[in-house]
């Protein structure tokens, strides 16, 4: 009986052992389509940080280098969730429509301005950040293009991360190249490339037209596949060459 049992145990672990590389593979490869638009839960790190494991990693080292420089990176914003970027984008589709009588459309156009459409968001996948420098003291909102010009209260913050951040593999994503279209001009938002190149190219591998037109939040009625189809070529596909 014992060597019954034996026998079966060393059976299951040698196909185990066989079967284990191919699985390890693909669980690093692929990424499921609710992980790539926010609607399941993953394992984030670090307090006020909530990044997946090595992207922390990388952000603590940037952070500690940052740090005996002057600067104190501070994360105003990292993983957000599905429905949190839906929260964001509905509120802002009635404030348009409702409050200032904008065309459905013409709101649309104003809110992928800045705000992504909920499922698309990089937000969701773990790697990207908006980050500044915590240590100047500044009034009202901080994620203004503004505050982060010469002579303004990030000036040092931008000019750091512009030497140093790509050591750490962090990119800026929508930068101030002027033939890039898309989302404006964000200095504050870096995305971990080793990761969030492999779920870009998962995320595009995707029919991302149709999982738009299925979703039923406050405002995606108004979506046409013309108007999807512009959206993943310049919101999502017009960045930062080195994220591609
Ligand atoms: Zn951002």
């Amino acid at each position: 009986m014992h060597r019954r049992s034996f026998i079966k145990k060393t059976g299951a672990a040698g196909i185990a052992m066989t079967v284990l590389p191919g699985i390890t593979l693909s669980q690093e490869m692929e990424y499921s389509i609710i992980e790539l638009m926010g609607k399941t839960d993953i394992e984030l790190y670090g307090k006020g940080i909530n990044l997946r494991k090595e992207a922390h990693d990388a952000f603590i080292a940037m952070k500690k280098a940052a740090y005996s420089d002057g600067i104190d990176l501070k994360i105003v914003s990292s993983f957000r969730s599905f429905q949190r970027q839906e929260v964001i984008f509905e509120r802002k589709f009635m404030t348009y429509t409702e409050e200032d009588g904008m065309d459905p459309l013409a709101a649309i156009d104003k809110i992928i301005e800045y705000s992504t459409i909920p499922g698309t968001s990089r937000h969701h996948w773990g790697t990207d950040i908006d980050v500044i420098d915590g240590y100047p003291k500044t009034e009202g909102d901080v994620l203004v293009p503004e505050k982060f010009g010469a002579g303004a209260v990030f000036e040092n913050f931008k000019a750091w991360m512009d030497e140093n951040s790509e050591t750490y593999d962090f990119h800026l994503v929508y930068t101030d190249d002027p033939k890039r279209r898309g989302f404006k001009y964000e200095p504050w938002h870096y995305s971990y490339a080793p990761i969030s190149k492999p779920m870009l190219e998962a995320f595009r591998s995707k029919n991302i037209v149709q999982l738009l037109q299925l979703e039923e939040f406050y405002g995606a009625e108004h979506f046409t596949i013309g108007f999807l189809k512009n959206y993943i070529q310049n919101n999502i596909l017009d960045i930062n060459r080195n994220l591609l």
